[in-house]
């Protein structure tokens, strides 16, 4: 990565070949992954430290696997059985892990922010596994992996993005990274959950119509409503949600061509997403949780390796 990269905060920070570095070196570890023998020794002495302060599977599982296939070592820390229910701050317990030589950080946290403010305050290389409603750039490096792996290329692709874009750091983090790599990005989704201001400077399109986005675009990347970042009701109810906005056959049969599905998963079934969709022929759902492990080998790999780039 350019020389400036130590961390993977967010996909704001990154340039376009930094990307394409992360995207090719990906491939390569996906090739690595079919062997019968899964596992290289690039990051052998290498200390990693998985810090979730909120709930995760997919990430938390495809981290430490990409981890163990890189012959790191991996320890593993969860908010909920720790000392920072003791009331320890986050700094302190990083400080603390530190001093135990570890070498990097993957973090995850329920507010948008904390992997920055970290990065100001300790040596280790850290990586961003989700922060609040900010970013979840690993996330969209996988998206993005998988849109190639079908597509070719991302240049000129329509990209529709449908559901809570503003409670959504999948939303932000595919935002930044398709349009820095030639995509075309609509959203979609009820006006209250999509920041204006967001979307004007990022210069994406907006439509509040579902059949209109799916009527355009060449891949859906259809998204959770989050509620647990919600305060106050946004919108009437799961039920019209799903009336309303949910993908659904019934609307994917009426469009005259057949478009990819994507989700980052939890998913919702019958809410933005029935299952006869998510499980159909068009979804690459499966395909995503699968690249999620190969790009983040990369991601370490390159972290742990500045002078490959
Ligand atoms: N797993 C993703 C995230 O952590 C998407 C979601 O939770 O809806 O942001």
């Amino acid at each position: 990565m350019k020389s400036a990269v130590q961390h993977l905060l967010g996909i704001k920070d990154l340039h376009q070949e930094d990307i394409s570095l992360i995207l090719s070196t990906a491939k390569q570890f996906k090739e690595v992954l079919q062997r019968p023998v899964k596992k290289v020794p690039s990051l052998r002495d290498v200390t990693i430290v998985n810090l979730f302060y909120e709930n995760s599977t997919r990430t938390r599982m495809s981290f430490e696997l990409a981890q163990k296939r890189l012959s790191a070592d991996v320890i593993n820390f969860s908010a909920s059985t720790s000392s920072a229910k003791k009331g320890e701050t986050l700094l302190d317990t990083v400080r603390n892990i530190l001093s135990m030589k570890v070498d990097m950080v993957v973090m995850r946290h329920s507010a948008s922010g904390a992997p920055h403010f970290l990065a100001q305050h300790i040596p280790a290389a850290i990586v961003n596994a989700g922060d609040g409603i900010n970013e979840h750039p690993t996330q969209a490096l996988l998206d993005a992996f998988s849109m190639i792996e079908k597509f070719g290329d991302l240049k000129g692709l329509k990209v529709a993005i449908i559901g809570d874009i503003m409670h959504s750091r999948v939303a932000l983090s595919n935002m930044y990274l398709l349009k820095k790599m030639g995509a075309k990005v609509k959203v979609c989704g009820p006006p209250t959950l999509i920041p204006k201001h967001l979307v004007e400077a990022l210069q994406v399109e907006v439509t509040y119509n579902v059949e209109e986005a799916l009527q355009w675009c060449d891949v859906a990347n259809v998204l959770r409503i989050q509620l647990e970042r919600q305060n106050q009701p946004l919108f009437s109810s799961l039920r019209e949600y799903n009336l309303a906005y949910g993908i659904t056959r019934a609307r994917l049969e009426k469009l005259q061509q057949s478009i990819t599905i994507m989700h980052p998963g939890p998913i919702n079934r019958g809410v933005e997403l029935d299952s006869d969709v998510a499980d159909g022929p068009h979804s690459i759902i499966l395909d995503q949780v699968e690249n999620g492990v190969a790009v983040r080998m990369a991601v370490m790999f390159l972290l742990s390796n500045p002078n490959r780039s």
